[in-house]
């Protein structure tokens, strides 16, 4: 392959061959928990703005599907 007269169609290949690059936006600096009713990590979000220390389940399901008992002993 020393050709050089299929320049264009190495340069459309090199073209195709570059694989377009995903952006990653990482939520860091946001704080994470640990769901305490199903164990699935959740993140910060602004209606926990005031009540993020108290947090402890990812959904309302979740704090209702807990018992009170169990509620009390996790402190
Ligand atoms: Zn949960």
């Amino acid at each position: 392959m020393a050709a050089s007269s299929h320049a264009s169609v190495a340069a459309s290949w090199q073209m195709r061959h570059v694989p377009p690059v995903p952006r990653r936006v990482q939520k860091a600096d946001r704080p994470a928990k640990t769901c305490a009713h199903c164990g699935r990590p959740f993140t910060w979000r602004k209606k926990w703005s005031r009540t993020w220390d108290e947090v402890r389940y990812c959904s309302k399901a979740c704090r209702r599907r807990t018992p009170a008992l169990a509620r009390k002993e996790t402190g």
